[in-house]
């Protein structure tokens, strides 16, 4: 039997950045540098790294009719992924402003644009869910949309997985219908109602994983930066060690593991040893600047000296 379908439903972002010494005040107008434009957004993001480990990945999303969601067409056509249910409207392609300064610190300015016009019923009656195995969500989308296609994906029996991500603590009600659940810690404490600033240890982490298992999900795993990640069920608690890395750019590690734990499940791999792979996926991609070009192939991840 071959390898189980993947169905990423979510953003697709253009990433605008420049690097400044400080941010400008209203009124004021500073000259930047270093301009880069970079494709993204966290569902384009997770289906590019799924698709660069050898999943088989479509990707749903609403990109604008400019050149900005062309061009995001072409990235995703080039980097395998099947875009044959990509919707498009009249507004712009969702745009992220970024700011840079010189200490690796960023403030981003996000305009969602043609991703608040992603209908929950043209999604559905293209039938890709149906024709599906596994399908990932995020929370780059309007949230009642992704509550829509969250529960007819789980309705028909797919596997589906919800990084809760950005932080959003009206995710809640989504947990009932997703089987895995991978929030990073401050996703975890927002989904807890805990105070952000909560310093997690291990116990921490599985009593709050817990209290989320309550609510629905199989398997809550928990993504710990350099720490690695933690996977809790209904009757296991499993570390999975960090692997040791000096990292580069931070960005978009939370997207690359979750790529990584969907090709391993199509895989047919167990969840530890998808986790596992996840790990080694998001430590590699700690190492190279930028988001899709950090995101790892096949061969890279086998061949990750650490
Ligand atoms: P981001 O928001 O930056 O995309 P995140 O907060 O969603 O990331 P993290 O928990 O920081 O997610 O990282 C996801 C996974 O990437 C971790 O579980 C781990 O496997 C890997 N990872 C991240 N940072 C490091 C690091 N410094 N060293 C080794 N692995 C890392």
């Amino acid at each position: 039997m071959g390898n189980k379908k993947i169905l990423v439903i979510g953003s697709y972002n253009v990433g605008l950045a420049c690097r400044t010494e400080r941010i400008p005040v209203w009124g004021e107008t500073l000259l930047a540098k270093n301009f880069s434009e970079s494709n993204g957004g966290k569902g384009a993001n997770q289906a590019v790294a799924a698709s660069k480990l050898g999943g088989d990945v479509s990707f749903v999303g609403c990109l604008g009719n400019d050149k900005f969601g062309n061009d995001g067409l072409n990235m995703l056509k080039e980097q395998n992924v099947d875009i044959s249910t990509i919707f498009r409207s009249d507004k712009h392609t969702g745009v992220g402003f970024i700011l840079l300064n010189n200490e690796g610190e960023n403030c981003i300015l996000v305009d969602s644009g043609a991703n608040n016009d992603l209908v929950s019923e043209e999604v559905i009656n293209a039938e890709k869910i149906e024709n599906s195995d596994i399908v990932v969500f995020q929370l780059e989308n309007n949230l009642a949309l992704i509550e829509d296609l969250m529960k007819h994906a789980y309705y028909l029996g797919k596997t589906t997985i919800l990084n809760p991500a950005p932080a959003n603590k009206d995710a809640k009600r989504l947990l009932k219908y997703a089987n895995i659940v991978n929030p990073n810690e401050t996703e975890l404490l927002l989904l807890n109602n805990e105070d952000l600033y909560t310093k997690l240890d291990d116990k921490m982490c599985e009593e709050l994983a817990r209290n989320l298992l309550k609510q629905g999900p199989e398997y809550i795993i928990i993504t710990r930066g350099a720490k690695g990640a933690m996977i809790v069920s209904s009757n296991k608690c499993v570390e999975i060690k960090g692997i040791n890395v000096s990292p580069i750019d931070t960005t978009g590690a939370g997207d690359s593991f979750t790529g990584g734990l969907a090709v391993a499940l199509s895989e047919g791999k167990t969840i530890e040893d998808s986790v596992n792979f996840a790990n080694y996926v998001g430590a590699y991609s700690v190492t190279k600047r930028d988001v899709i070009p950090s995101l790892p192939t096949r061969n890279e991840v086998n061949n990750f000296k650490y």
